[in-house]
């Protein structure tokens, strides 16, 4: 049996980048996925350029679009449009997007075993990995298996977070289709009591989705199929159609133990303004990283956990406040709040510079100081 410094399970972005960076140190690491890659990830696949910018290579060749243009209604309705400038945000398919960050990982020196759903795992003075057929030593374990996380389960971490339900189709569009919709980003928010749908453009697809409050899955498809009539895709060839969950770790939910720890989805690092989970996930990979390297020299891999307390719950918090914030607004006056968003060019600015990586939500969160008190009111209320 192969023994490693650190055995990863799951190759999305959290997985490939904590491996590419844990291999690039020097360590032996092994990633493990269920899939054979390129594999599909139900995903809008917006990629803001924050995200871009924290990889240390080149995303240019998996993308697809790059948007400037943010088109927002209210179900169908008040409909307003901001530009950007510069673009906010890259498209990208993501089996194609996900294949180039593992590959980096493997050019780094990590091993990948595709094929392999992990079905056990024992931590015992050390980790075994196993699945049909498979078994794998080493000393530590990245569990980087996305939202339903059925191995950090098995280590006994990520239990009971919160979560909500998503649902993405990616349609066939004509060229006059593409064309209507390239460069733009559509956002069709939903108020009751909170959601929103999406369509974002691709090279010769277009993703059309939504995601909605746990418990309102069952609308999840009907929702959708309301926002391809609004934009005039009805009849349009539906190539893959498929839900996920998003999930949210809110507090202090453990997400390491002396031998695991959670990264990306599996952590719960998704933020609940707009529900993206790609940054989180490369930052919390490159966290996992640097806490396996301070183990594999001696320290606590638990100090992971105050890692990512420390760097991205502040983030995230932050991103949960504007969130509440902004969607009880929606819900209470919903005219005035749209009239107002369409007017007040600050928000925006505020928005695609937090997308573009040159703002966070925390400084501007920071910036007033009311946000905090306003945002729990209307959650209370
Ligand atoms: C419908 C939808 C739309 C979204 N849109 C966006 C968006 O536009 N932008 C954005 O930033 N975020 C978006 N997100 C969130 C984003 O998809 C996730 O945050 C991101 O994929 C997290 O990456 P990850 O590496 O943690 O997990 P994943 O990408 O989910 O990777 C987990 C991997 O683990 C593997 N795995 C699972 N179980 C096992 C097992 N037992 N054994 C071996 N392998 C296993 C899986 O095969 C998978 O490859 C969206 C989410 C959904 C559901």
């Amino acid at each position: 049996m192969e023994h490693f410094d650190a055995v990863v399970v799951g190759a999305g972005p959290a997985g490939s980048t904590a491996a590419r960076e844990l291999a690039a140190a020097g360590a032996r690491v092994l990633v493990v996925d269920r899939s054979s890659f390129p594999r599909y990830k139900a995903c809008g696949g917006g990629i803001p350029l924050r995200t871009a910018r924290l990889l240390p290579f080149p995303v240019d060749s998996v993308v697809e679009d790059s948007v400037h243009r943010l088109d927002v209604a209210c179900r169908g309705r008040m409909r307003f449009v901001r530009d950007s400038g510069p673009p906010f945000a890259h498209m990208v398919m993501r089996d194609r997007f996900d294949a180039l960050l593992l590959e980096q990982a493997r050019r780094a020196g990590a091993e990948f075993r595709p094929e392999t759903r992990v079905e056990r795992v024992e931590l015992n003075g050390g980790v075994r990995v196993m699945g049909r057929g498979f078994t794998a030593a080493g000393q530590y374990l990245v569990c980087a298996d996305g939202a339903h996380s059925p191995v950090g389960q098995m280590a006994g971490l990520g239990i009971g977070m919160a979560a909500c339900p998503a649902w993405e189709v990616e349609l066939r569009a004509t060229a006059s289709q593409l064309r209507r919709f390239r460069s733009r980003a559509m956002i069709d928010l939903d108020n009751r009591p909170w959601g929103y749908g999406w369509l974002f453009p691709k090279g010769s697809v277009l993703s059309v989705g939504v995601v909605l409050p746990s418990g309102r899955g069952g609308r999840l498809k009907r929702t959708v199929v309301a926002m391809q009539e609004r934009l005039g895709l009805a009849g349009a060839d539906v190539m893959i159609a498929r839900g996920h969950k998003i999930r949210f770790r809110r507090g202090h939910e453990p997400i390491a133990s002396d031998r695991a720890l959670l990264v990306g989805d599996a952590a719960g690092l998704a933020d609940e303004f707009t529900e993206e989970g790609i940054s989180y996930a490369v930052t919390s990979g490159r966290l996992a990283a640097r806490g396996v390297l301070r183990a594999l020299g001696g320290g606590a891999l638990r100090r992971y956990e105050a890692d990512v307390d420390a760097e991205l719950m502040p983030e995230l918090r932050a991103a949960r406040l504007v969130g509440f914030m902004f969607y009880g607004m929606l819900r209470r006056v919903p005219q005035p709040w749209m009239f107002a968003s369409a007017h007040l060019p600050f928000l925006w600015h505020a928005f695609f510079a937090v997308q573009r990586g040159e703002s966070t939500y925390a400084r501007e969160v920071a910036r007033a100081p009311l946000l905090p008190a306003i945002a729990t009111r209307l959650l209370d209320t």
